[in-house]
């Protein structure tokens, strides 16, 4: 997505330890119009798979899977983060390694929000080391659900879990994946 490689090169700034910061329109503030726009380009790469639920780890996520959710007419569902590993039975739970964060957390999901019937699509703003995402697909696995794939807005290509994935035959659709990033400049790979 050509507008959010320009708005990332105008907007962002990289942070020591491999972190973009792009809180003026897709973190802290959010660009309205613009997170729709994303939540319409996820409707249309993901539009004819039949997706029933929208699922995303809170916070950082939530702008963009109900962006998407109302582009695809479905609802959206968030994981929540505690630090303790004591959760009662109505919930799906998965351990998640923060990459911003360097800390384990547990991700929770209550059970009436996913079924064995549901089609679920992933949607994040990151994907970095592929935490986030493996622990909302262990949890889409324990509601015996059916993974239809993964919409990222920004993945950091050179750190791996993008590819990865899609060697395991997942498809991860990201708006723009970042190839390098330095002080100085950011680049993005070419995509068909
Ligand atoms: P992963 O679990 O793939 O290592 O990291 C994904 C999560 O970490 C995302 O949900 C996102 O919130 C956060 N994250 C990872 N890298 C970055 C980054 O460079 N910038 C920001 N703002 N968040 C990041």
């Amino acid at each position: 997505m050509k507008a959010l490689e320009e708005k990332i090169l105008r907007e962002g700034t990289v942070l020591p330890g491999n972190v973009l910061k792009v809180g003026s329109f897709l973190n802290q503030q959010m660009d309205s119009d613009f997170i729709m726009e994303i939540g319409k380009e996820v409707a249309r790469l993901f539009g004819n798979e039949g997706v029933t639920r929208v699922l995303t780890v809170e916070a950082s996520g939530i702008a963009l899977a109900v962006a998407a959710g109302i582009a695809l007419h479905v609802p959206s569902v968030f994981a929540k983060k505690h630090k303790s590993a004591n959760m009662p039975k109505e919930v799906y739970t998965a351990s998640v390694y923060s990459y911003t964060h360097k800390e384990t957390y547990e991700i929770a999901v209550a059970k009436e929000y996913l079924g064995s019937e549901d089609r679920v699509l992933i949607v994040d703003d990151f994907l970095a080391n592929g935490n986030a995402v493996q622990g909302l697909m262990r949890i889409i696995e324990e509601a015996g659900a059916t993974l239809v794939g993964c919409a990222i807005a920004i993945e950091k290509g050179f750190q791996g879990a993008g590819d990865k994935l899609r060697a395991e035959g997942i498809r991860v659709e990201s708006l723009a994946i970042i190839d390098s990033m330095t002080d100085e400049s950011v680049s993005f790979r070419v995509q068909g």
